[in-house]
């Protein structure tokens, strides 16, 4: 980190200047181990809620949400563009000398296939020192945890120098009707506007029983859809034409699916992978390192397209062949064949200009490069590195997992986020601590989605110091 360089005067000075001000932004003291059974508690109820998007019955949640911020005399709204889909806003009010912090998390899970599943997928299950079910990492742990953060505020009395926003919004897994944060940012933002936010998307990586890695999402890919549209004449398959479709859109698909965008690294993704150097084994690290210079091999680049396909993903805009669409009988030359591609651009990519790039690759006039542009997520720029919120987020993973290296991300998918991030809200993700084996087979979206139940109590915890950091009067 550069703030570290220097002498060796000037880094005892940095490092006193930073345990006075994390000393100073505890907020009220908080006896974890006693918040214990409230938040899970509240964590297995909330996973007890079916709410799988479609059809999503968001209010639910709403409901019970609702429901106990009125036992505490926290005031809320709720916004619903449809009954049941309904967005929670509660607030805690600060003195306003500083803007908001917005603590979000979304309400709908994705559906289940309950015959895959070794326990009941909304049953919560406890079992192995895990709660089992579908939401016990998305959304339902950071649901439960930034409910916790602002019940223990209010009792405490803490007092603010920024509100305390807490936004549960519906229909983040599936919203063709836009109910969710795009209702709330086009039609309610005043009740949301903050100055930074933190919600899902980043996350902490435990080896050997300790947390080595905490990820924070501050960026994301932009996703764009397009079709290629191929032209030509229909008729009897026993006449070959040198304008069928299939023989041009094949043509093309091979051309742009093989095409490889070129690389470029930004703020985000130059931190990401200078600081996964310093964490990973020396073949790892040189590779990592080699992508800092100014001209990576083609070795070390073919090697994180065959073996490490999400950071090659973080690399450049992807182009991806999702789609293909054509014929009707096997002795008919039809008039028209269509492929549909998947585009994850880079934050600062020029859509119109790759666009028009798509179309010389193509190189063939009878194939037509048409943009889709239905429920486009916004072009958001990152989320900066040096602001009051990413310092202390970096101090709460000093506090709470130490020697732990943290990393700004740039997520390939993407978030409820990219809504914020557009309207200038500086927006951070964060998670629970999980081992690789538990992301990989027991994931978000897989058959078998489950949480430690320590991770959900150190998930609070670090929610808690980050929020008291920028928001408790000082
Ligand atoms: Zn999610």
């Amino acid at each position: 980190m550069a703030r570290f360089t220097g002498s060796v005067a000037a880094l005892a000075a940095v490092l006193s200047v930073a345990a006075a001000g994390s000393a100073l932004a505890q907020g009220p003291a908080v006896d974890w181990k006693k918040q214990e059974a409230e938040l899970l508690k509240h964590h297995r109820a909330l996973i007890q809620i079916d709410s799988s998007s479609p059809p999503g019955n968001e209010t639910r949640v709403v409901d019970y949400l609702k429901k106990v911020f009125e036992a505490e005399a926290i005031p809320t709204e709720t916004f619903a563009l449809k009954p049941m889909r309904a967005n929670l806003v509660a607030r805690l009010k600060g003195n306003g000398s500083k803007r908001p912090l917005l603590l979000m998390a979304h309400t709908d899970v994705v559906g289940v296939q309950k015959e895959k599943w070794p326990v009941d997928p909304f049953g919560a299950v406890l079992k192995d020192g895990y709660i089992w079910g579908r939401g016990s990492r998305d959304d339902k742990d950071k649901l439960a945890s930034n409910l916790m953060v602002m019940l223990l505020a209010k009792r405490a009395g803490a007092r603010l120098d920024r509100d305390l926003i807490f936004l549960a919004e519906s229909g983040e897994e599936a919203d063709p009707e836009g109910v969710g944060i795009s209702y709330m940012v086009n039609h309610h933002f005043p009740a949301i506007d903050a100055e930074f936010a933190l919600t899902e998307g980043g996350g902490a990586l435990i080896e050997n029983n300790r947390v080595t890695s905490v990820k924070i999402q501050t960026s994301e890919k932009v996703p764009r859809r397009f079709r290629l549209v191929a032209t030509g004449t229909s008729g009897h398959g026993s006449v070959p034409r040198l304008d069928n479709p299939l023989t041009h859109l094949s043509a093309a698909v091979a051309k742009v699916g093989s095409f490889t965008m070129p690389m470029r690294l930004n703020e985000t993704t130059r931190a990401y992978f200078g600081k996964l150097a310093s964490i990973s084994p020396p073949d790892k690290a040189q590779r990592y390192r080699a992508l800092l210079g100014s001209e990576p091999s083609g070795d070390v680049l073919s090697y994180l397209a065959q073996n490490e396909p999400e950071h090659n993903s973080m690399l450049r805009t992807s182009v991806v062949p999702t789609i293909l669409k054509a014929g009707v009988g096997p002795n008919v030359i039809p008039s028209q064949a269509e492929a549909t591609f998947d585009v994850r651009a880079l934050p600062d990519e020029d859509i119109p200009q790759f666009f028009a790039q798509m179309t010389r690759v193509v190189g063939d006039p009878a194939v037509k490069v048409e943009p889709i542009t239905t429920n486009l997520r916004p072009v958001s720029a990152p989320s900066k590195l040096d602001s009051e919120m990413y310092r202390a987020l970096e101090h709460a993973s000093a506090a709470l997992y130490p020697g732990a290296v943290l990393m700004p991300a740039m997520s390939t998918g993407a978030t409820d986020m990219a809504q914020l991030r557009a309207k200038g809200i500086q927006a951070y993700g964060i998670g629970p601590p999980s081992t690789q084996p538990d992301t990989i087979n027991y994931g978000a979206h897989s058959d078998v989605e489950r949480l430690l139940e320590s991770s959900l109590y150190r998930l609070a915890e670090f929610t808690w110091r980050a929020t008291m950091e920028v928001a408790a009067s000082k």
